[in-house]
């Protein structure tokens, strides 16, 4: 079900700028564009192309169902998957010509059955946990394991080895990671082992530790404008929209949404915008993990209490910001305002601030590229029934609302 009056707005001129950006600060290495979680919430096969066209060499997604979905949409260039696969998803991977990422036997025994029946190789990425502790054989199997791959399973071929760091930001322990990762690299080669593709770092990385950019990097949250960078020209490609459609007045002391957490201390005239949690605005500041995070959202509630809010309870309307009150409904947010009640009318268009990796499939997604707008649903482009402008024409406040 599209929620029509709210949309997210992508600029694939800025994705396309933004890798070419990234693509002249890495020079001759390779690039792999992560386009996993729905292209962090940007629409993972509009993202996928464009990454193609601007220079990709590579894509990144966490799922087999991801990377079919690629290859049913005409996707050709390599694509890597990041989880392990169950054993039984072996032959698709196969059949799609995926690349795979392994770290255990059972895997990689899959893998070459299938690729036996099928008369072909699979081709695989081994990766080595050096400190995420998730995906990944551990260091001092990693040699092992690679020997044993390369002399007991014919149909398979090892492309790539790679490792994923857990703090890019904090240099002592990425350094730590990649010292680890490059010992077993020397360690293979000593052994008359080469692997083509040794790669290690994500945005963060490949900005931080340019020693570390090996045979290739994999790119995500830079391509997307949401990771900060002090030397490159990132744009951010998304903005996300929709529409008042009720405004009313409420009397001084009413209370607003559920759990009745906000009284009005003045008459104050809402817009109700319909766009919730639901649709990826966050109910709460943040996700608490442990006491400390629990402590921080119970100070930014009372902060909030007392009118002072973070940037994920405003909205912008006619280029003013205004509050958001109360707690968020499923589909629906309460909008103070007040401040500009004299300028403001159904159907004008709000700017709503959430995380683009939480926004729900329910969004239309408006794409712009090369001064053409397209949309897409999830399963197929249609042509696009959002109306993007501002219908702002009705009355203003109504106290009957
Ligand atoms: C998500 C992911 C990336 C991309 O990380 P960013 O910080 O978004 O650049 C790279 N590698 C792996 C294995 C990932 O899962």
């Amino acid at each position: 079900m599209i929620n029509a009056a709210s949309w997210v707005d992508i600029d694939l001129d800025a994705i396309s700028n933004n890798i070419k950006t990234i693509k002249e600060y890495i020079g001759n290495t390779r690039l792999l564009v992560v386009v996993k979680a729905n292209a962090y919430g940007h629409g993972i096969y509009p993202v996928a192309a464009c990454a193609v066209e601007s220079g990709a060499d590579f894509l990144g997604v966490s799922s087999l169902e991801e990377g079919i979905f690629l290859r049913q949409r005409g996707i050709k260039e390599p694509v890597l998957v990041f989880n392990t696969v169950l054993p039984e998803q072996a032959e698709d991977m196969l059949n799609y010509d995926l690349t795979a990422t392994v770290c255990s036997f059972d895997a990689v025994q899959a893998l070459n059955d299938a690729a036996m029946k099928m008369n072909k190789k699979a081709v695989v990425h081994v990766k080595v946990d050096t400190g995420f502790g998730r995906f990944g054989v551990l260091p001092e199997h990693a040699v092992e394991m690679v020997r044993l791959i390369i002399t007991n399973f014919e149909n398979i071929y090892i492309e790539g080895m790679y490792t994923h760091f857990s703090s890019a930001m904090n240099k002592n322990i990425t350094r730590k990671q990649f010292n680890v990762f490059l010992s077993i690299i020397e360690q293979l080669e000593s052994q008359g082992y080469k692997i083509p593709l040794k790669h290690v770092c994500n945005s963060a990385a490949t900005l931080n530790y340019p020693d570390m950019h090996l045979d290739m990097v994999r790119i995500g949250n830079l391509v997307y404008g949401l990771c900060p960078s002090k030397n490159l020209k990132i744009n951010n490609p998304a903005k996300i929209y929709s529409k008042i459609i009720l405004l009313k007045k409420l009397p001084k002391g009413h209370y607003v949404g559920y759990g009745s957490r906000f009284k009005t201390k003045r008459p104050t005239t809402i817009a109700i915008v319909p766009f919730g949690y639901y649709d990826g605005l966050e109910l709460l500041i943040f996700q608490p993990n442990g006491i400390w995070d629990s402590l921080k959202n119970f100070f930014k509630q009372l902060l909030a209490g007392f009118g002072i809010v973070s940037a994920t309870r405003k909205v912008k309307i006619n280029g003013i910001q205004c509050n958001i009150l109360g707690k968020i409904s499923m589909q629906n947010c309460v909008v103070d305002v007040t401040d500009i009640k004299d300028n403001v009318f159904v159907g004008d268009i709000v700017e709503v601030n959430a995380r683009r990796i939480n926004l729900s499939h329910s969004l239309s997604r408006i794409y712009r590229r090369a001064g053409q707008v397209f949309s897409e649903t999830d399963t197929a482009f249609t042509v696009s029934k959002v109306d993007t402008s501002s219908n702002a024409k009705q009355r203003r406040e109504t106290s009957i609302g």
